[in-house]
């Protein structure tokens, strides 16, 4: 006899539904606002989280099934990597400088976004919100996890890769990433979707990676390029959200859109800014290069940007206010950051050197307008110094934005001649800025950056100017992980191993 039994499978809709809109409730002996008590103090304003559009309909069971899967891919590659001794198939050790600043400077950030996600999934009230968060949460963790694996086979054979954590907190140019995430973490929830859903995932990530994925597939790096595509398929998911939230916030009401248009503002530039690292990446640590700073700018910032902003437009937002600016900034600040980079070397756990001829040629074509002019008789000089034996060192301190946390080594928009400094005085003590957009994040919330931690004067402050404690303190080894690339213990071994790997020697 046939019996009659219920319907065991659920299809994904009704699954998605008892994962989301029926797991949330209305609390009964607390209020709203206690439950949710930061929801409200950034001044926007939302009268429906019922309309929040999923942008995808994931449930947990599928996404442990997906990034599962993706993991035994990865760890395969990165296994076999090791095992056929990967990191000799890159195409010269320079390259490693850049993998050096990713894993310091970008994967803790990776972890930081981690944290985040999971503190905005608690903050906001929306079901459909606090899930998606919650994956980008795992997202960004694991992120962090596969980013460490895959390098720290480079660490067994390479200096400047054992300390990436106190790198993270402790040196100066690190703190330009750290800054950015920790101002993300300690802002409001909408804030935060503004600052990493919106503005790094959606404006700034094609920016970071994929001229920095491309760059390792050039150069040979394997490991690097299977983060990359395991790290891929989520970032759509995540542009998806950023996109959604802000979409969401200028329908919810009118008076969302100036504080909206405020964070685009701010995260643009922050954001911008900390690609000035990535810029140099493109432009100088790369020994095969994919395309200039430049060239990807005009994809990923002109062409793409442009098209985003564009379909804002129907909202009210503009593009953001640093925008002029940064296309003023863009033929400069590759050139302008690795003269930073190489004059400070003592004090970077990565090795930086002087462009070759080739690579002078190279950027000239690239920048016709400004290389030769303004950077090419610099580093002519420099290069002139480093022959007669006294090579251009500064064992000065920078002086360091107190936004962004740059050294203040760019010039004036207008003129390129000219140094860029901005000051402030707060409260009678006086702050220096790098530009205007970052004197303008400062002067729109003082109080919180005026408790920003600058990782140059520390110097004096604790070690009192004794550079060989301080090196200590953030764990870099004199004469190993720092200073010039030319005659490195990681030039000399790189040479050694692979000239035993393709020779009889
Ligand atoms: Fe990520
Ligand atoms: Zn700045």
């Amino acid at each position: 006899m046939d019996m009659k039994t219920e319907k065991k499978t659920l299809n994904l809709k009704e699954r998605y539904r008892l994962l989301t809109r029926d797991l949330g409730w209305e609390p009964s002996y607390r209020s709203a606002d206690e439950v949710f008590p930061y929801v409200k103090y950034e001044g926007i304003k939302v009268h429906d989280w019922g309309k929040w559009e999923d942008p995808f309909r994931l449930t947990m069971d599928a996404y442990w099934k997906y990034q599962a899967e993706k993991e035994r891919k990865f760890y395969a590659i990165v296994d076999a990597h090791a095992q056929n001794n990967g990191h000799l198939n890159i195409t010269d050790a320079r390259y490693l400088s850049a993998l050096k600043l990713f894993l310091q400077a970008i994967s803790p950030g990776e972890y930081a976004a981690g944290k985040g996600f999971a503190r905005v999934g608690r903050e906001f009230p929306g079901v459909g919100t606090q899930v998606a968060c919650q994956m980008q949460a795992l997202d960004e963790i694991r992120h962090a996890q596969t980013q460490i694996h895959a390098l720290s086979n480079y660490n067994k054979y390479y200096d400047g890769f054992h300390a990436f954590a106190d790198a993270r907190d402790r040196i100066w140019y690190t703190s330009v990433a750290r800054s950015f995430f920790d101002d993300a973490m300690s802002a409001g929830p909408f804030e935060f979707m503004i600052a990493i859903g919106f503005s790094f995932e959606y404006v700034l990530t094609n920016l970071l990676f994929v001229p920095f994925m491309s760059g390792a597939a050039y150069n040979g790096d394997m490991a690097t390029v299977t983060f990359g595509f395991s790290a891929q398929s989520d970032e759509a998911r995540h542009m998806t959200l950023g996109l959604e939230c802000i979409k969401f916030m200028l329908e919810q009401d009118p008076d969302n859109l100036p504080i909206v248009q405020g964070w685009i503002d701010k995260w643009f530039w922050r954001g911008f800014r900390v690609l000035g690292l990535v810029s140099t990446m493109m432009d100088y640590m790369l020994p095969k290069r994919v395309m200039s700073w430049r060239e990807a700018w005009e994809i990923y910032g002109v062409e793409n940007g442009g098209a985003l902003f564009r379909d804002l437009a129907r909202y009210g937002v503009r593009p953001p206010k640093g925008w002029d600016d940064a296309e003023k900034a863009i033929d400069h600040m590759s050139h302008q950051i690795m003269l930073g980079l190489y004059q400070w070397s003592f004090g970077t756990s990565f090795h930086s050197w002087i462009p070759s001829d080739d690579d002078m040629e190279w950027l000239a074509k690239k920048y016709p307008t400004t290389f030769d002019k303004y950077y090419r008789p610099r580093w002519n000089h420099i290069k002139k110094l480093a022959a007669a034996g006294t090579p251009f060192k500064n064992f000065g301190l920078a002086k360091l934005c107190q936004c962004c946390q740059l050294p203040v080594v760019f010039t004036e928009p207008d003129d390129p001649t000219l140094l860029c400094n901005r000051e402030t005085v707060y409260e009678g003590e006086k702050y220096h800025f790098c530009s205007d957009g970052c004197q303008q994040v400062f002067e729109n919330e003082p109080e919180k950056y005026v408790q920003a931690w600058l990782p140059m004067p520390q110097l004096f402050q604790m070690f009192d100017g004794d550079v060989a404690a301080w090196m200590d303190w953030v764990s870099l080894r004199d004469g190993h992980d720092n200073g010039d690339y030319d005659g490195s213990r990681d030039q000399q071994n790189f040479q050694q191993w692979r000239g035993l790997a393709t020779s009889n020697q």
